[in-house]
C-alpha cells in the first residue's frame, strides 16, 4: 500500500493538468450512502419509481421523490467534505487541478473549496429546483421548507407547473454542455484520477477512457474493482479519504524536494 501511495504521489507531483473524477464512493465517508454497495440507496428505494417518465405523470412518484429528499441523510443535508474532497481542493490551490468532474449531486467539492467554475456536475445538483413549465428556478432549501411544512408535491408559485430538482433522473439526458466540456477536458488531461466510482454508469464512465486515449496516466482509488483497472498506472482498492490524505502528504513532501 505504501508503495502505491508513493507511486500515486509521484504521478501527481509530475503532472500539471489533473482531472479528478468522482462518484458516490468519495462521499460515503461523509455519511452519504452510495447507490450500489450493500446498504446503498437502491437497497432501500425502488429505482423504477425514480425515472423522469414516472415523475412527469405520477403524483405518487413525485411524492416519493420529495420524501426521499426530506429523508436528508440519504442526500447529505448537513454532510461535510471529508479528507478526499479536501485533498482535491488542495490540489487546486497548488495549481495542479484542471477541474473536478463529478457524478455526485452533493456539492461537497465546492464545500471543500474547489471553485464552482472548476466543478463539472454531470448528474446535476441538489442546490436548485426548477419549474418544468416556465423554468423559474428555486433554491432547493426554500422548496424543502415547504415540503417539511406539509407540501407533498410542491408546484411553481408563478404558473403552478411541476417542480423538479436539478438532479438528472433515470431516463433523462445528461446536460449537454457539461458533458462536452468534460469530454474535451478529459482528452487534454495529463493525469486522470478516479475516486469512488464503480465506472459502470455511462456516458460518465467514458471520461477515463477519453483521458487514456488522449495520453493521460490513470489512477483509480475505489474500494472495489472497476472495468478500467487494467488501464491504470496505479490502482488502490481502499477508502478514498484515508488514501487521499496520505497521497497529499507525500505530494507536499515531493514538492519540497
Ligand atoms: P456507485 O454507487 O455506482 O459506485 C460507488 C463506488 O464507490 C463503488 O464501486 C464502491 O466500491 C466505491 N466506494 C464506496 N465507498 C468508498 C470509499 N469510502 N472509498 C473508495 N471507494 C468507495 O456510484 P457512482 O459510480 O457514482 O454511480 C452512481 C450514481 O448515483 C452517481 O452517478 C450519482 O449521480 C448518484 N449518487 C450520488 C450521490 C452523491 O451525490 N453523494 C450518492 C449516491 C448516488
Ligand atoms: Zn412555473
Amino acid at each position: 500500500m505504501d508503495y502505491l501511495i508513493d507511486q500515486a504521489a509521484q504521478l501527481i507531483a509530475n503532472s500539471k493538468r489533473i482531472i479528478i473524477f468522482t462518484g458516490a464512493g468519495i462521499s460515503t465517508e461523509s455519511g452519504i450512502p452510495d447507490f450500489r454497495s450493500p446498504g446503498g440507496i437502491w437497497s432501500r428505494y425502488d429505482p423504477d419509481e425514480f425515472t423522469l417518465q414516472k415523475y412527469l405523470v405520477s403524483e405518487k412518484s413525485r411524492k416519493l421523490h420529495w420524501q426521499f429528499y426530506k429523508d436528508g441523510k440519504l442526500f447529505g443535508s448537513g454532510a461535510q467534505p471529508n479528507p478526499a474532497h479536501i485533498a482535491a481542493a488542495e490540489l487546486f490551490r497548488m495549481g495542479k487541478l484542471d477541474c473536478v468532474i463529478t457524478q455526485n449531486v452533493d456539492s461537497l467539492h465546492q464545500g471543500a473549496g474547489v471553485p464552482e467554475e472548476r466543478v463539472i456536475e454531470l448528474h446535476g445538483n441538489l442546490r436548485w429546483a426548477y419549474c418544468l413549465d416556465c423554468n423559474k428556478r428555486y433554491p432547493m432549501n426554500i422548496i424543502m421548507t415547504q415540503v417539511s411544512q406539509g407540501a407533498e408535491d410542491p408546484h411553481c408559485d408563478s404558473c403552478k407547473g411541476i417542480l423538479k430538482p436539478e438532479t438528472i433522473f433515470f431516463g433523462e439526458a445528461l446536460p449537454q454542455r457539461a458533458l462536452s466540456e468534460a469530454a474535451y477536458r478529459s482528452r487534454k488531461a495529463d493525469l486522470f484520477i478516479v475516486i469512488g466510482s464503480s465506472l459502470v454508469v455511462t456516458p460518465a464512465a467514458f471520461m477515463p477512457q477519453y483521458a487514456v486515449d488522449g495520453g493521460a496516466k490513470l489512477i483509480i482509488i475505489n474500494l472495489t474493482p472497476t472495468p478500467m483497472d487494467g488501464y491504470a498506472a496505479v490502482v488502490i482498492h481502499d477508502k478514498a479519504g484515508e488514501v487521499m490524505s496520505k497521497v497529499l502528504e507525500k505530494v507536499k513532501r515531493f514538492s519540497q524536494l
